[in-house]
């Protein structure tokens, strides 16, 4: 298809900016889009001239730069298609959605029966490059939580309700008794992720503030070796695995993580009282992740790295494992396009701009 990207590009921390389409308030109360892109650069955006108080004319320049009339297929395809196929070859990728609530994170990454997300389309992806490779055998497994005031509920647990620990281990930080679903189809795929957002409403007494509260981890692992011995099994390339080979026999096994967050909403979370501590904790994850996923493109650039606080919040922390060994990064930040969020939009900016 023409969004095929750019097939030299082997960044370890891709950042795009997706724009949404105004929804009716904001076309009410403006023409529409205080954003230009240009059509003949993808890679600028920048504020529309005469936008009300704002004098500064900047060029932002970001990897990949989704219009309003892009759709969840076109963001597939520039933000995410190589992170899933790399994930298929035994590298661990991860896929963060980041911007405040209504700014299109969810659509994004889950979408509609009739546009579906990341997430649905990568799980397609994943089953047609299964079956394109008739040489391997997969077994996929997927599990879904969410972080949630710093507690993790496991979304695929046949108790409602049911918390999660963290433990460290050899193997490294372990999500014990975390529900692992082994899945052979996208409608599988499907049916989980309904039920895991059926389970989260119901735990949920206000859930328009949850789903802005809490990060949503979709994690998918890849298993595969080899139908009839011999054959290689350490993909080509500079890059070793991220994932672990496990020996198996005389065969071994890749297995690698597809991680897809649909984060917290970015807005700064201090309106009231009793929520106060809630909100710190987004802030401080928020925060944390951006030094986590800079000090990582520091390192995948050979800069000089002397610590990856993952221990910093629970977020990385149970991300560590996710994230470490030359995993693939994509994070797509999403902004509204009217002027009655443009402060919001503006520090949306700024993060993705701090990520490396
Ligand atoms: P968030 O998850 O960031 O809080 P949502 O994804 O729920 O935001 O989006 C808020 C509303 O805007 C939803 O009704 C959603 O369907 C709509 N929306 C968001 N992004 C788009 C888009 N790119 N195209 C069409 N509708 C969108
Ligand atoms: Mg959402």
């Amino acid at each position: 298809d023409d969004y095929e990207e750019d097939t030299a590009e082997t960044e370890t921390v891709l950042v795009s900016v997706r724009v949404r389409p105004p929804n009716p308030v904001e076309l009410k109360s403006d023409a529409g889009c205080v954003w230009t892109m240009p059509e003949h650069d993808q890679h600028i955006i920048k504020l529309a001239k005469g936008t009300e108080g704002m004098r500064e004319d900047r060029d932002w320049i970001f990897d990949r730069i989704l219009p309003p009339h892009s759709d969840n297929g076109r963001t597939y395809g520039t933000s995410a298609r190589r992170h899933v196929r790399s994930a298929m070859e035994g590298y661990n990728a991860v896929i963060f959605a980041y911007g405040q609530t209504a700014s299109g994170k969810t659509h994004t990454l889950t979408g509609s029966a009739m546009e579906p997300g990341i997430i649905p389309l990568s799980i397609s992806d994943l089953f047609a490059q299964i079956r394109s490779t008739p040489d391997r055998e997969f077994l996929l497994r997927a599990s879904y939580l969410e972080l949630y005031n710093e507690t993790i509920f496991d979304l695929l647990s046949p108790v409602p309700g049911a918390e999660l620990h963290l433990s460290e281990s050899k193997k490294g930080v372990v999500i014990n008794g975390l529900t692992e679903v082994a899945v052979r189809t996208e409608q599988e795929v499907r049916k989980l992720l309904r039920s895991g957002e059926d389970r989260r409403k119901v735990g949920a007494t206000d859930w328009n503030a949850r789903s802005s509260r809490s990060h949503c981890v979709f994690r998918v692992t890849i298993e595969s070796r080899a139908r009839s011995g011999g054959g290689e099994e350490t993909p080509n390339g500079a890059r070793t695995p991220g994932g672990r080979l496990k020996a198996a026999g005389d065969k071994m096994t890749r297995i690698s993580t597809l991680s897809i967050i649909d984060l917290a909403g970015s807005e700064k979370h201090t309106s009231s009282k009793e929520r106060n501590a809630e909100g710190k904790h987004i802030n401080q994850s928020l925060l944390t992740l951006k030094l986590v996923i800079s000090k990582l493109a520091d390192l995948a650039s050979k800069r000089n790295v002397t610590h990856v606080p993952y221990r910093d919040s629970k977020l990385t922390r149970l991300l560590q494992n996710s994230l470490s060994g030359d995993a693939l990064i994509s994070v797509i930040c999403t902004v509204s396009p009217s002027s009655l969020n443009l402060a919001e939009s503006i520090s949306t900016l700024a993060f993705a701009q701090g990520l490396k």
